[in-house]
């Protein structure tokens, strides 16, 4: 397999490189099995394990190769099998963030160049909706790309798609229909070769019909397709990042579902529906509601309409969750400083057996 085909980037080059002069090999994380990692590369598909000295070094859960991680491994072609030394910088990552006393993060998946937004534009379509998701995916590092499916049940598209674009400025907005297969074409641009995609959004939008027709189980595709599906067969069920027909490479994991999920019920929003409503009136879009002029939560709270201890709970969330997004910086920041410790130890390591 080639490493471009798997989605190598040339500035993953400058962190490789001075792992290349020790013998070891790039290889993408196609799914991770507890402490099994199956991975791709030049060598095909290995099964590997991480060193003794990476397992003792890394402390923090996001340290962990991820699936669609590049690693730097040892190969041991004959037996299939590989040990991971290190794990390259992350250029994207979707992470779900477990609070608590310790802040802990976990990699669901890395790399990913654009992930699609995907709403339904059946019965309670909310354009509103598609900025919860907005915003992991900017965080994400991935580029957003919003697809409004089911667009065969309507006729007032365009509308549709302004209206979309008034909360999700400088995103591309795409219409079609997976299961009739309309206007699929207007995805070609993120599904060439080498590129990886994911997909969120909520349940029933149609991510898994939309899946199948990039997997192209359509008529036209079916002799050049079926012989690769066989081929790949006992290991295609196993891969958490799959090879599309076009080369493109698409991440499909539990981790990636249950995200939405997260994402879509932990908002402060949905847990204060009545002040988030409130918020609309205020002056600032991004108003906090504490001392902010104009502030219609503030007016609430003082003709009575918002009672004081509601407002002190919903203060106390948002507190909380700011604190942790700021732990969870600080943490990734030090994530990314671990991992180029690393990259040096293996190499001063390696210097040392030659
Ligand atoms: P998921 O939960 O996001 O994976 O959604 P599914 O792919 O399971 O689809 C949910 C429902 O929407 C199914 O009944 C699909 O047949 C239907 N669906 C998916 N895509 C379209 C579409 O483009 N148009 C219409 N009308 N229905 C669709
Ligand atoms: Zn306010």
């Amino acid at each position: 397999m080639n490493l471009s085909d798997l989605g190598w980037k040339p500035q993953l080059d400058v962190s490789f490189e001075p792992l290349k002069a020790h013998d070891l090999k790039p290889a993408r994380v196609a799914r991770v099995d507890r402490e099994f990692y199956l991975v791709l590369g030049e060598h095909g598909e290995l099964v590997a394990e991480i060193s003794g000295k990476f397992r003792h070094e890394t402390h923090t859960r996001a340290d962990f190769p991820a699936v669609g991680d590049w690693v730097a491994l040892l190969p041991r072609p004959d037996e299939s099998k590989a040990t991971i030394h290190a794990v390259l910088p992350r250029f994207s990552k979707f992470s779900r963030k477990v609070a608590g006393a310790n802040t802990d993060e976990q990699i669901i998946a890395a790399n990913v160049d654009s992930v699609f937004l995907v709403c339904g534009l059946d019965g309670d379509f909310n354009a509103r909706r598609i900025e919860r998701y907005l915003a992991p995916a900017w965080d994400s590092g991935a580029t957003p790309v919003i697809v409004l499916n089911k667009a065969d049940l309507r006729d007032d598209i365009d509308a549709l798609v302004a209206d979309v674009g008034s909360v999700a400025i400088g995103v591309a907005i795409h219409a079609v229909s997976a299961s009739e297969r309309l206007r699929l074409d207007a995805l070609a641009p993120y599904l060439e070769r080498g590129q990886t995609i994911a997909l969120l959004g909520s349940s029933g939008v149609g991510k898994s019909t939309l899946i199948n027709a990039l997997l192209g189980t359509d008529k036209q595709a079916t002799g050049d397709v079926s012989e690769h599906l066989d081929r790949g067969r006992h290991t295609t069920t196993h891969r958490e990042l799959v090879v599309l027909p076009s080369g493109a490479m698409l991440i499909d994991n539990p981790g990636m579902r249950e995200l939405q999920l997260w994402t879509d019920e932990g908002s402060l929003d949905k847990t204060f529906a009545d002040i988030a409503s409130l918020a609309k009136g205020c002056r600032f879009r991004d108003c906090s509601h504490a001392s902010e002029p104009e502030c219609a939560v503030q007016a609430a709270l003082a003709d009575g309409s918002l009672g004081p201890d509601r407002y002190r709970s919903y203060l106390k969330l948002q507190r909380e969750l700011r604190y942790l997004a700021g732990r969870l910086d600080q943490r990734i920041r030090q994530a990314e400083k671990a991992r180029w410790k690393q990259i040096h130890r293996v190499i001063r390591a390696r210097a040392k057996l030659k």
